[in-house]
C-alpha cells in the first residue's frame, strides 16, 4: 500500500494531524492499534485546546456530546481553605482577554469523534499496529505494519507522522529520531480512576461552576485533580512520587481510596463515599523528551516526542496546536521544500520545543517556587498567567512575557534558554535542570521497570493492542 502520508496513532494528534493535512488537500492513512472507543487518560482542556476544536468546526459536536463545559480552574493550598481561580480566557483580536470556555472530555468518547471526523472528512482509517519503520538511504518511507487479521504488510509513505503518544513509538525504534530522555517527573507516579456521587460546585460566577477542574495540593509532587465528566462522574487522580507509593505497600485501589480522603480535607468533603466507577489505573514514569523528532520522511507529534507533567493539563492543547503547526510544514516538504536539507523540519521542531519549553517552565516554577508562582498568579500577573494557563505559549516565541523572564530568572534558566536558541545543533539546547534530561534517571527508570511498573504502562499503552498481540 502507498500513502503521501503515513499517521501512527488515532488519538488527538493523530486525528487533528489528519483534519489539519485534509485542509491542505492531502489525504492521510491513520493506523490506530487499538478499537475506539477506548479509556484514556487526559480528561481536562485548556482554552488553547478547546480553540483548536473550535477552529476544526467541532463546536457544535461538543455541545451536542454534553461535555462538561469548563470555566476554569480552582487551586487549593494544602489545608483545603486557601484557593486560587483561573478562568479559561481567550484573547480577542485586539489582544485583550475576553470570556472563553473549554471543556472536560471523556477521552473514550472525544477520541472517537475526533477520529470519526478526520475520517469523514477523508482520512482512511486501519486497524494495526507499527511495528517498525521502512527506512531508504536515510529517509522514512512508511512502516511495517501488524494489521488486524494478524498479517504484516508494508505501508509506504512520503510522510510518516507518529502519533503513537506515550508509546513513543519511533523513537523507541532507534536509529531513526534522537535520543529519548527522561524527564524529572519520571520519578512520579500517577494513580487514577472515575467515582460517582462526588460533590461539585454548583454557582453561577465562573469560578463555581460545575464543570471546573479542581487541584488539590498536599506537598511538593504530591497532588490531585477532579475532573467532572459529566452529571454523574468524576474523574480523580492522585500523582506523587513512585518511591512514596511503594514505600505504602498498598494495592493501587488501595492506595487511591486512602489517598483521596487523606490527601486535603477540601478533597475529602467532596468524596463523601468513594464510589469507583471504573478500574484504577496507573502510569509511572511519564516524563520524556526526544531530540531530533523530525527528519527527512517523519516528524513525531504530541506524546510522542514529550511530555512533562499532567499538573496543568498541557498535555492536549501541545497535542492539538502541533498537529496545526505541523500540517502546513508537511504539506510544504510534500510540495518539495527543503528536500535538500539535513532536516526539513528544524524550525519547526525548534517553533514546537519553544512552546513546550514554556509549559515547562511553567510547571517547575510551580513546583520550586510554590509561593512567588502564587504570587505571579493572583497579583503581578493574573492576565498574563491566564494566557499560560491556557496553553498560549506558542505565541511567545518572538517574544517572552514579562511573567516568563519572571521564571525564568527564577530557575536561573533565561541565558541558557536563550543561548540555546541560537545553537545550530538541535541536540545542544538541552539545559541540565528542571524536567531536562539527567543521566543519573536512568537508573531510577531501570528500578521502574524491575518493578513491573514501567512495563505494565507499556503494555497498558502499546502492546495490549487487542488480536494484535
Ligand atoms: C496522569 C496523566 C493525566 C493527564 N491529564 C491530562 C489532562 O487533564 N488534560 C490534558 O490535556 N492532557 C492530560 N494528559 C496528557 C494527555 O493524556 C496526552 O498529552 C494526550 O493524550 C496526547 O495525545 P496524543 O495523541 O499525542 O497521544 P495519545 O492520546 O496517547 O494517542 C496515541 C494513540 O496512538 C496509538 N498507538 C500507539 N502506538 C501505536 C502503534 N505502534 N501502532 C498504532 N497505533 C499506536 C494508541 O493506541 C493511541 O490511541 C495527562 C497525562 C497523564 C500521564
Amino acid at each position: 500500500m502507498k500513502t503521501d502520508v503515513l499517521i501512527i496513532g488515532g488519538g488527538p494528534a493523530g486525528a487533528a494531524s489528519a483534519m489539519f493535512l485534509i485542509e491542505q488537500g492531502i489525504k492521510p492513512v491513520i493506523l490506530e492499534a487499538h478499537e475506539f472507543p477506548r479509556y484514556h487518560i487526559g480528561e481536562s482542556m485548556t482554552g488553547a485546546a478547546g480553540q483548536v476544536v473550535r477552529e476544526l468546526g467541532l463546536e457544535a459536536e461538543m455541545f451536542r456530546a454534553g461535555h462538561p463545559v469548563k470555566h476554569g480552574i480552582t487551586f487549593y493550598g494544602p489545608n483545603g481553605t486557601s484557593s486560587w481561580f483561573v478562568p479559561v480566557a481567550a484573547r480577542d483580536q485586539q489582544g485583550q482577554l475576553c470570556a472563553q470556555t473549554a471543556w472536560q472530555v471523556r477521552r473514550s468518547s472525544f477520541d472517537k469523534m475526533l477520529l470519526d471526523a478526520a475520517v469523514a472528512r477523508g482520512a482512511t482509517l486501519l486497524r494495526g499496529k507499527a511495528l517498525t519503520p521502512i527506512v531508504q538511504d536515510g529517509v522514512v518511507r512508511g512502516a511495517q505494519v501488524r494489521m488486524q487479521d494478524g498479517g504484516v504488510q508494508s505501508i509506504h509513505s512520503e510522510m510518516l507522522l507518529d502519533c503513537s503518544g506515550q508509546g513513543t513509538w519511533l523513537a523507541n525504534q532507534g536509529g531513526v529520531t534522537g535520543p529519548k530522555y527522561l524527564g524529572a517527573y519520571d520519578k512520579q507516579i500517577a494513580i487514577f480512576s472515575q467515582v460517582s456521587g462526588a460533590i461539585c460546585d454548583q454557582g453561577s460566577t465562573p469560578d463555581m461552576q460545575k464543570g471546573n477542574t479542581l487541584l488539590f495540593y498536599r506537598s511538593k509532587y504530591h497532588w490531585a485533580w477532579f475532573i467532572p465528566l459529566d452529571d454523574e462522574t468524576v474523574s480523580v487522580g492522585v500523582v506523587l512520587p513512585a518511591a512514596y507509593f511503594r514505600s505504602k505497600g498498598e494495592s493501587k485501589r488501595d492506595f487511591l481510596l486512602r489517598e483521596l480522603h487523606e490527601l486535603n480535607p477540601e478533597l475529602k468533603r467532596r468524596l463523601p463515599e468513594i464510589k469507583l466507577v471504573e478500574d484504577v489505573h496507573a502510569i509511572p514514569n511519564y516524563s520524556h523528551q526526544v531530540k531530533n523528532f523530525g527528519g527527512k520522511g517523519f516528524l513525531c507529534v504530541g506524546d510522542a516526542h514529550r511530555f512533562i507533567d499532567p499538573i496543568f493539563s498541557f498535555g492536549m492543547a501541545g497535542a492539538l496546536r502541533e498537529a496545526q503547526f505541523a500540517a502546513p510544514a508537511v504539506a510544504a516538504y510534500l510540495g518539495g521544500a527543503g528536500r535538500d536539507l539535513a532536516n526539513p523540519f528544524a524550525r519547526h521542531q525548534l517553533f514546537c520545543e519553544k512552546g513546550i519549553d514554556i509549559m515547562e517552565d511553567v510547571i517547575d516554577t510551580f513546583w520550586e517556587y510554590p509561593v512567588a508562582f502564587g504570587f505571579c498568579v493572583q497579583d503581578r500577573y493574573p492576565d498574563l498567567m491566564v494566557d499560560m494557563f491556557a496553553g498560549r505559549v506558542y505565541e511567545h516565541e518572538g517574544q517572552p512575557s514579562a511573567v516568563l523572564h519572571a521564571f525564568r530568572d527564577l530557575l536561573r534558566r533565561r541565558e541558557e534558554r536563550e543561548r540555546a536558541y541560537l545553537e545550530p545543533n538541535m541536540d545542544s539546547y538541552s539545559i541540565p535542570i528542571g524536567s531536562r534530561y539527567h543521566p543519573e534517571r536512568a537508573a531510577i527508570w531501570e528500578a521502574d521497570a524491575s518493578t513491573g511498573l514501567t512495563e505494565a504502562w507499556m503494555r497498558m499503552n502499546v502492546a495490549e493492542a487487542p488480536a494484535m498481540a
